[in-house]
């Protein structure tokens, strides 16, 4: 991080442990191919603004991310769309992160979008390959599988979080104690705050 505590572009990489599933599976796309369509980076471009990555970080981030465009193409095609996110630009909006609400009901993904929620979007195979790679095992990838299974992605979603930061969390007699998800930016805040607790 910035001696301001904002998150720099060379930080965002650093921070994926922290990130949801959704926003973890955007930042390995654009890692991957280098481009991401208009909803994904409106997905997680206001994401990243709500953690902390200002418009010139921003900036500086998705030029390098989009790693096979020249400045010209980048400057003309996409500056103005991340302009336009942090209020700058149009009606200047400051537009908010999108809940996870929002993500689970609204703009269902095409094929070649990557935007969207795992547990509602990703194909039962899509997703326990992806909860395999996160190096989950079988009985936890089954319970996370089984909620989304029945429709509740954010009960899936808070599951998810409460195996992956199991070792950090306090108990409540039996019970694990977390919040319920229901923001990806409230799933990245309660990440933060146990590592750094
Ligand atoms: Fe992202 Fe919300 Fe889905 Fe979790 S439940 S993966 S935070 S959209």
């Amino acid at each position: 991080k910035s001696t301001n505590g904002q998150i720099t572009a060379a930080d965002v990489d650093k921070e994926v442990h922290h990130f949801p599933p959704c926003m973890r599976h955007l930042q390995g796309t654009l890692a991957e191919q280098g481009h991401m369509r208009h909803s994904g980076r409106i997905q997680y471009g206001l994401f990243l603004k709500g953690i902390g990555v200002s418009i010139e970080e921003a900036m500086v981030y998705w030029r390098r991310a989009f790693r096979h465009l020249s400045d010209d193409k980048f400057q003309k095609e996409y500056a103005y769309n991340i302009r336009h996110m942090y209020g700058l630009e149009g009606k200047r909006t400051n537009y908010s992160p999108y809940s996870c609400n929002k993500i689970i009901t609204s703009n269902h993904p095409g094929p070649g979008d990557n935007h969207g929620c795992p547990f509602r979007h990703f194909s039962k195979e899509q997703l326990v390959t992806s909860l395999q790679q996160q190096k989950l095992g079988e009985e936890d990838v089954g319970s996370i599988t089984e909620l989304s299974d029945q429709g509740h992605c954010q009960l899936a979603c808070t599951r998810h979080f409460e195996i992956t930061h199991r070792a950090r969390l306090p108990t409540t007699g039996a019970s694990i104690a977390v919040e319920r998800i229901i923001h990806p930016n409230q799933y990245y805040d309660q990440s933060v705050a146990l590592v750094t607790k």
